[in-house]
Parts: C-alpha cells; sequence; structure tokens
C-alpha cells in the first residue's frame, strides 16, 4: 500500500528519523553508532533529520563532523533555543521519508524498536506507537503525574492521546501530511500526532534510562507543558465556568431564601460577619481562577494572531 510512495529515482521506501537535541554532545557519538548499527540491514533509503535546538554545548561541531562523514545525516541549526515541539514541527517540515520516527537523542527510546515498527508498517498501520511498558527510571513522582495528566487530558479532548506512549512513534507520510496541515503555534505534539487518526499499533517497551548528560525538563517545565496541553485540546476549564456559576449561584439563592425566612420570623441580628468573610473570599477566588483560565486562552489566540514563525533556522546541512 505504501509503495506508491516510493517515487524516488531508486524505488526504496524512504525512512525519516527525527532527532530534536538540545545540549546533547555527550550522546551524540553512542546514539548515532547505535541507530546507524540497528539499521545497517534494513532496506530503506535512511536520513537522520537532526535539530540543534539551540545547544550551547559543542553539538552542533560534532553534528556537522557527523553530516560531513555520512549524507545520509541531515542538520537544521535553530537560531537559539525554541523548545522540543518546535524542533520536531521544524523537523517534520524537512522530512521527506514515506515513514517517519520522531526519536530522542537519548537512547530512551530504544532504536531496536524501529525494526518493529517497520514490520508492523508494512503490515499496513499508519501510525505505531511505541508503548512503555514500565516507566521504572521515571520516578514514582513523574510516573504518577504523567498517568494523571493522560487520564484528564482524555476526559477533557475529544483527541484520544494512549497513555504511556511518548513522541517516539512511526508515522506514515498520509499522517504526517495531514499534521504539517494544521497551523497552530502552540505545539503540543502528543496531541497533535494523534489528532489526525488512521489505523494504528502499538508495540511494548522498557523505558531505559538515559544513556549519557540529563533530562532537559524540570517539573515546572512539565507543569507547564500539561497546561498548555490541555488548553490546546479542550475549552472544556473555560466552561467549567458557567457550571461552577450556576451552582454558586443556586446555592447563594437558597441561602438568601433562608436569610429571609429567618429574618421574617425572628428579627435582624447584627453577627454574620464570619460568613460574609467566606462568601466574599470564597468568591473572590473563584473568580480570579477562572480568570486566570480566561487569560490562557485568550493568551493563546493572541499568539496565534502574532502569527509569529515556530522557529528560526540558521543552517541547514544536506536539506535542500
Ligand atoms: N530537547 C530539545 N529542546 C529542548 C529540550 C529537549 O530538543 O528544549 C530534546 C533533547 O535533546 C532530547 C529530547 O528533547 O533529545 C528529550 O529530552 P529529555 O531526554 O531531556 O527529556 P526526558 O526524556 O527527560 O523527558
Ligand atoms: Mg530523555
Amino acid at each position: 500500500m505504501n509503495n506508491d510512495n516510493a517515487e524516488n529515482n531508486n524505488d526504496k521506501k524512504r525512512l525519516s528519523l527525527l532527532v530534536p537535541m538540545y545540549n546533547e554532545s555527550s550522546v551524540i557519538p553512542v546514539f548515532f553508532e547505535t541507530v546507524l548499527n540497528v539499521l545497517k540491514e534494513v532496506t530503506y533509503e535512511l536520513e537522520i533529520v537532526c535539530v540543534n535546538d539551540g545547544s550551547t554545548d559543542n553539538t552542533l561541531a560534532l553534528l556537522k563532523s557527523y553530516a560531513e562523514k555520512d549524507a545520509r545525516i541531515k542538520v537544521i541549526s535553530f537560531s537559539r533555543n525554541f523548545g522540543k515541539e518546535p524542533a520536531m514541527t521544524a523537523a517534520l517540515d524537512y522530512a521527506t521519508g514515506d515513514a517517519i520516527i520522531p526519536i530522542d537523542a537519548d537512547l530512551q527510546d530504544p532504536p531496536e524498536l524501529i525494526l518493529e515498527m517497520l514490520e508492523k508498517w508494512e503490515e499496513g498501520f499508519s501510525v505505531v506507537f511505541a508503548r512503555r511498558s514500565s516507566r521504572e527510571s521515571d520516578g514514582l513522582v513523574k510516573r504518577n503525574t504523567a498517568l494523571w495528566f493522560y487520564s484528564l487530558f482524555n476526559k477533557m479532548s475529544d483527541t484520544y492521546i494512549p497513555s504511556n506512549v511518548g513522541d517516539y512513534r512511526l508515522m506514515d507520510r498520509r499522517v504526517v501530511d495531514v499534521i504539517k496541515r494544521l497551523p497552530e503555534k502552540d505545539r503540543f505534539m502528543k496531541g497533535l500526532f494523534c489528532w489526525p487518526g488512521f489505523k494504528s499499533t502499538t508495540v511494548e517497551f522498557e523505558r531505559p534510562e538515559r544513556a549519557e548528560g540529563e533530562t532537559k525538563f524540570n517539573m515546572w517545565k512539565l507543569w507547564n507543558f500539561a497546561i498548555s496541553g490541555i488548553a490546546s485540546f479542550s475549552t472544556m476549564p473555560i466552561r467549567a465556568g458557567i457550571y461552577v456559576g450556576l451552582m454558586i449561584s443556586v446555592a447563594s439563592f437558597v441561602y438568601a431564601m433562608f436569610i429571609v425566612t429567618k429574618t421574617l420570623f425572628m428579627g435582624v441580628d447584627v453577627p454574620g460577619y464570619a460568613s460574609i468573610m467566606v462568601a466574599v473570599l470564597f468568591l473572590g477566588g473563584i473568580q480570579m481562577f477562572f480568570l486566570g483560565l480566561l487569560g490562557e486562552y485568550i493568551g493563546r489566540i493572541y499568539k496565534e494572531v502574532k502569527n509569529r514563525p515556530l522557529y528560526v533556522v540558521e543552517e541547514t546541512i544536506g536539506l535542500g
């Protein structure tokens, strides 16, 4: 079914790996060695599109030296650090493969799995997810918050994202072409990757520890990432304002009736300071909360309206 996609000079199907890299000079050698070794027998025409996301170490220099020696290695270098999501977007924009696989540079996405994914792709699946059968390497807090996030996300959004699936997956050219048509500036890739749908399947793996270096994401970054993900794919949080407001109105109406009745039968009594304070503070809190939520969405609209480019490329190597 994918044969018609391979329209290159030699009739081989093309495989693109997309690798975002931010200060990864310590893993680059072992990454290329492992990946090229795993893929040395495949019959596909391989390209590895590496994005240097404004690294401050010698990632770029290293990538250049590899790209010079091996034409399959291609480099997009950003003018500064734009983040993993823009880096993957750039790689998607440049990649030419019939099958496309985003993969982390730190070998936490085991390259051996690529072979399994390709098999499934040949069987006719357009998307092959790599699901972590365990997240032992992630620590208790990260694991549980991730679990909690996925279930919340799926309750709130129409786009279903399978849990324990990262960005590591195989996507057919048709899926990638749909993703490239999604114009939004706030790019929650996990969601965008799932938005097109198509026939999908899963392969399982154990997520290993990072090969070298350390994670580029701290809890604060992840928390903001989660908010951004939900706000990009669901308007339920602002809609919740309607229900919370309604509930408070009904409750205060009942309370008002109670006060009126009480006053009619028992006269006026002055105390009531505590209940007034509670009501004022409670309502103030709720109002601030929903104002913040509104701000989140308005900020998003603002970002889209400004229509700034997602990333700035300073140079490319090996790409047209
Ligand atoms: N990354 C990036 N830009 C950033 C942060 C991370 O391109 O601003 C890349 C990083 O180089 C790696 C991938 O995203 O290839 C995943 O990052 P990391 O391994 O630090 O995340 P974790 O596995 O801890 O979630
Ligand atoms: Mg990692």
